[in-house]
């Protein structure tokens, strides 16, 4: 069997799917591992680094694969390089791509988007939104602090005691208890607000204040239902008053497979203090705040709105570290005796599986 990787394709990617370790994992297990040439540069693990792994150009590995491993979808006519029946897994971005699983079903591929992994225990170890929101989540608050025109922490000094800044972390999922913990770790005032009850608990643990706005939407999977339209209303009306108080606010509010809530409106980035800063790392799926504009920092009555993209690609070492620790998880469930025969028994295999041999089973 070989596991075959690219070099990633998206404008500003630097992650890749196979670090060394993991191909050294992989080669202990009896497994070819063919890279692109250059695959893993961008991340900090030249060719070089790679021990029993073979390269060669991206035409060659797409016709030798039988895994195809990626960290975002490559071009939809890649797919058409793949020889029929290969298996791909990665962040496939399944929702809103029809042509991508067209192409996918074209081929006769069979597809694994990992970003539907149910959350289960057993899911963890191959959970690539926890692993990589985390990364986003570190990264949104190192934004925010360099961002800021104030220091973060308390500082007492001969030309007199700064106050600490105070930080507001919106939505405290995975990718909010990070970056809570890396505003903690900076040494600012920090709190944390969520829809999900069992939050509350999880932000004290960091030694974060909870903002309790009184509204609860616990929705399946542990994930967050949308709101209601008078649930919405209460709670801006709400985090409007407590918004006032705040230097900046990370936002990270999602819905699986939903656009993101529109939390942040322009009337209440109005009432924000002068100086104020939004990074708002919902910016991908249309972001928390009515101002944020992808990818761009916008400026309005003296407040600015950071929407940056793609943040885990930003740390691409240790990212792509914990990516490809999930993949290769992921992999060795769809192998047996030395061949891949994914079980769609498994509910790990049958929920994340976009196409199979063709057949499109998606239906999001
Ligand atoms: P997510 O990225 O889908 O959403 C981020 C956060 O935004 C969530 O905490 C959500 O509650 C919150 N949110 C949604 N709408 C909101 C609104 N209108 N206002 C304020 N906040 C809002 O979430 P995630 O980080 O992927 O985690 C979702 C859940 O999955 C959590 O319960 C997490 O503990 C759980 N989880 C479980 C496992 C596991 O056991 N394998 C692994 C990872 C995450």
């Amino acid at each position: 069997i070989t596991v075959a990787a690219l070099r990633e394709t998206v404008a500003g990617e630097r992650r890749v799917a196979i670090t060394p370790e993991m191909a050294k994992k992989l080669g202990g297990k009896g497994l070819r591992v063919l890279l692109e040439r250059g695959a893993g540069a961008s991340a900090g693990f030249p060719d070089e680094l790679y021990a029993n792994t073979d390269f060669a150009a991206a035409g060659e590995v797409l016709a030798q694969a039988d895994l195809l491993a990626c960290v975002l979808p490559p071009a939809d006519a890649v797919f058409a390089q793949l020889r029929e029946g290969v298996v791909v897994v990665g962040q496939l971005r399944p929702y809103g791509a029809p042509a991508r699983i067209a192409a996918l079903a074209a081929r006769r591929l069979t597809a694994f988007a990992l970003e539907l992994l149910p959350r289960t225990t057993r899911a963890q170890a191959m959970d690539v939104l926890s692993s990589q929101a985390a990364v986003a989540g570190y990264r949104a608050m190192l934004i925010a602090a360099e961002a800021c025109p104030k220091f973060f922490p308390m500082l007492t000094t001969a030309a007199g005691t700064i106050r600490p800044s105070k930080v507001l972390v919106i939505g405290a999922g995975v990718a909010g208890l990070q970056a809570i913990a890396t505003a903690r770790r900076l040494g600012a005032q920090t709190e944390g607000y969520d829809v999900r009850p069992e939050t509350r608990e999880q932000v004290e643990s960091l030694g974060a204040k909870f903002l309790d706005l009184g509204v609860s939407a616990a929705g399946s999977g542990g994930y967050a239902r949308e709101l209601s339209a008078e649930e919405r209303a209460a709670q801006q009306q709400a985090l409007a008053e407590h918004l006032k108080a705040f230097d900046v606010v990370v936002s990270t509010a999602a819905v699986p497979g939903r656009p993101a809530p529109k939390i942040l409106s322009a009337a209440m980035v109005a009432g924000m203090k002068p100086g104020a800063l939004i990074v708002d790392l919902a910016a991908e799926s249309g972001g928390n705040c009515e101002l944020t504009r992808p990818g761009e920092r916008v400026e309005q009555g003296g407040v600015s709105i950071l929407g940056p993209l793609n943040l885990p690609a930003g740390a691409p070492l240790h990212a792509s570290e914990m990516y490809a620790r999930n993949v290769v998880n992921f992999a060795e469930l769809l192998l047996k005796d030395g061949a891949l025969q994914p079980d769609f028994d498994d509910e790990l295999v049958a929920k994340s599986c976009l196409v199979r041999a063709g057949e499109v089973l998606f239906r999001g």
